[in-house]
């Protein structure tokens, strides 16, 4: 049986699947020290949501932690409005909408569905400039459902001993470069299998 896979890092896997490893390493340490001070930011403006002070009507639901059984996938929804039925993910400035959002909307979406919520509608919100995106529904895009279930698929069956980011471009832009063995940029002798 598959183990149980944080859907927050569905997105990181994507970037590069080296980089949940850095996630996984003493997460408490690793936010102070190799988050980007844009991540950071976005974590303090999701504060309020973890904390339930988004808001204080009864039928939104913030910041619960949710299990997707039929992907094993567990993680934490952002903000919840049963009335509605619009599942909202707020990011910090949202420039693309990457695949990897899809995957974390889609996983929070099966959830809630799982746990008898009707979803209606998926959208993030970009918080810096006060934009929504909004997404279509798992099987309204079913290219996106596919992808979807390939990347879950993968993760749960991916060997990392095996792994070599062969995209520089990444690893330039990564945050965890300076101590990545698997990196494009280190010399495969630094390797350890
Ligand atoms: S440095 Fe490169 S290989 Fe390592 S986690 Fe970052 S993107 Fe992946």
């Amino acid at each position: 049986m598959e183990n149980p896979f944080s859907v927050s890092l569905l997105n990181d896997f994507v970037f590069c699947p080296a980089s949940i490893y850095f996630h996984s390493v003493d997460a408490v340490t690793d936010k102070i020290f190799y988050e980007s001070k844009e991540q950071q930011e976005g974590s303090a403006l999701h504060e309020k949501t973890d904390c339930g002070q988004y808001s204080n009507r009864k039928n939104i639901l913030q910041g619960i932690s949710v299990y997707c059984e039929e992907y094993k996938l567990i993680g934490k929804i952002d903000v919840f409005d049963e009335a509605s039925g619009i599942l909202t993910e707020r990011k910090r400035k949202i420039t693309k909408i990457y695949d990897g959002y899809h995957f974390q909307l889609y996983a929070y979406c099966f959830a809630l569905r799982e746990m008898g919520y009707m979803v209606k509608q998926l959208q993030f919100h970009s918080m810096l400039d006060n934009k929504n995106y909004r997404i279509l529904l798992p099987e309204e895009n079913p290219a996106m459902l596919i992808k979807f279930k390939e990347v879950v698929h993968t993760v749960q069956c991916f060997d990392l001993s095996h792994f070599r980011q062969t995209n520089s471009l990444k690893c330039s832009k990564c945050v965890y470069e300076p101590l990545c063995s698997f990196s494009e940029r280190s010399d495969s002798s630094d390797h350890c299998t």
